[in-house]
């Protein structure tokens, strides 16, 4: 039953240290798939092209077509929960929710509720310099419905992402503040995309949340009566939405009047909530087992080889990066907020041993010539190994490079690609005190080799060669030949 309210401007700060958010989040993930979960309509390029260019009989809901399940949504639905360490159900089912909506062609939404895929799991994640490891009550697959545009005074409906499948994660009620619930999203977008599961970016709608909402006094352990916002759509959207509801219960208690169990619908732009609709429960989705799926059943080597994709989580590395790289905060975090990014981070320390410095190269001047350029990069984008920028560091590190000349190094490396000792070298970047190891070199290999010194000078130039392998042979093979081709043309006259 829904109570009229008349809320009295009484709300004072003071009653934010009595009350305490608890929030629960329902999220969904677009999961990276070729195609659909029970079609073969393309599901990646589902959104992009021309409304209902992208459907078939079973995506549109044909009442005579059979689905059948797409065995790649279920290898990447799982190894993207056993990243979230979950239970796997060896046997799973799934069941109709039922409900009319236009963008919804088949009038149900294949899901899972009584006997969901995997069950529990968790995430961690660094909220405000404290590491905290959030609950996570089920999981299942779905499917995705159509989408409708309202415009000229119409709807119109578009059904190529019907069908698209969804991972659907729900925790419980463990969030007690906005940093908590984003936190927790921004880390459940890192494990999808380091584990190849999905692209996650809430922008283009492959990630979206539910958020539910109560409040109680700090000392009470009963949980108050929660709201939920539906399809909260940005990281912001979720911090807002949160704080705005907080102070909207707030009100209604200090007011003396209860909050209503209802589905809210949230305005970003006006930064206010509407009533949609009182709070359904299952009954009214009216859920039943599907009868046009068999049950799911997962075989060992399935679920193994699933395990085998499974790749050091985010938040371990950003842990790992503080405690054992002792790098900065904000540097562990840049880094893992992309796997690519620290995937080369962890390369770059293998190959110097110099995790600070492999940082600094980087966040200071690598990702500051991509920002600079006019191409829109990303690090594995760039067209020279990560060996070169190694080689680079490792020559600061072994004196033969001064710090700022290496920036210039890089810069070279960034706009032409190449070798980095090419570069060192062409520049005459290498330090002073190699030039005379070097010089030193090709001096010893003109004092031993008179005779051939002469008749390079008066008749026969082709031996010119020859001083340089002899040169390359006594510095066993550490410097680039062209340094010795300048030097000892310089000597040779
Ligand atoms: P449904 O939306 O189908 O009713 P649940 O009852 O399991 O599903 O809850 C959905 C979400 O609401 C979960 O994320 C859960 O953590 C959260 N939730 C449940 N009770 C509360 C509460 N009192 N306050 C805040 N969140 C809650
Ligand atoms: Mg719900
Ligand atoms: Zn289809």
């Amino acid at each position: 039953m829904l109570k009229r309210y008349n809320i009295t401007e009484t709300y004072t700060p003071h009653m934010e240290q009595e009350y305490e958010k608890v929030i629960g989040l329902e999220v969904h993930v677009r999961v990276k798939s070729q195609t659909k979960m029970f079609c073969s309509c393309r599901n990646a390029v589902a959104l992009a092209s021309e409304p209902n260019t992208n459907i078939c009989s079973i995506c549109s809901g044909f009442p005579w077509m059979l689905p059948q399940l797409n065995k790649e949504v279920v290898r990447l639905g799982l190894i993207g929960w056993m990243m979230m360490g979950c239970e796997v159900n060896k046997t799973s089912r799934f069941d109709r929710k039922s409900y009319y909506y236009p963008d919804l062609p088949t009038s149900f939404q294949t899901t899972q509720l009584f006997e969901t895929i995997v069950w529990k799991g968790s995430v961690k994640t660094i909220v405000n310099w404290e590491t905290k490891e959030f609950g996570i009550h089920h999981m299942h697959l779905e499917n995705d419905a159509g989408k409708l545009t309202h415009a000229w005074g119409k709807t119109l409906v578009d059904f190529n992402r019907a069908g698209s499948p969804l991972m659907e994660i729900v925790t419980d009620p463990v969030f007690r503040s906005a940093d908590d619930a984003t936190e927790f999203l921004r880390e459940i977008q890192k494990i999808m995309r380091a584990a190849w599961v999905s692209d996650a970016d809430m922008d283009k709608g492959q990630m979206r949340c539910d958020v539910n909402l109560s409040i109680r006094p700090t000392w009470q352990e009963e949980f108050g009566t929660r709201t939920e916002h539906k399809n909260v759509n940005s990281f912001g959207a979720v911090s807002r939405v949160i704080n705005a509801e907080y102070k909207r219960q707030l009100k209604i208690i200090q007011s003396w009047w209860e909050v209503d169990q209802e589905t809210r619908w949230w305005d970003d732009d006006t930064g206010t909530s509407t009533s949609q609709r009182s709070k359904e429960n299952a009954m009214d989705y009216r859920y039943f087992p599907e009868p046009d799926i068999l049950p799911l059943v997962l075989e060992d080597d399935f679920i193994q080889a699933a395990k085998q994709k499974l790749v050091e989580l985010p938040v371990e590395r950003r842990i790992r990066y503080l405690d054992i790289h002792k790098l900065q905060e904000d540097d562990a975090r840049l880094l893992t907020a992309d796997y690519e990014l620290s995937n080369y981070f962890e390369k770059l320390v293998e190959l110097t041993k110099d995790p600070k410095k492999s940082c600094s190269y980087i966040t200071t001047i690598l990702l500051a010539l991509i920002k600079e350029s006019d191409e829109e990069k990303n690090i594995s984008d760039l067209w020279f190994d990560v060996e070169e920028v190694a080689q680079v560091i490792n020559l600061v590190n072994n004196d033969e490079l001064s710090s700022t000349n290496s920036k210039a190094v890089i810069e070279e490396l960034f706009n032409n690609g190449g070798k980095a000792d090419d570069i060192v070298d062409a520049k005459w970047l290498r330090q002073k005190n190699d030039m005379w190891a070097l010089e030193a070199i090709v001096d010893q290999v003109i004092e031993d080799n008179q005779t051939q010194v002469e008749q390079y000078k008066w008749w026969n130039e082709n031996i010119f060669g020859y001083f340089v392998g002899q040169s390359m042979k006594l510095s066993k093979w550490q410097w680039n030949p062209k340094i010795f081709n300048e030097l000892l043309k310089k000597k040779l006259g």
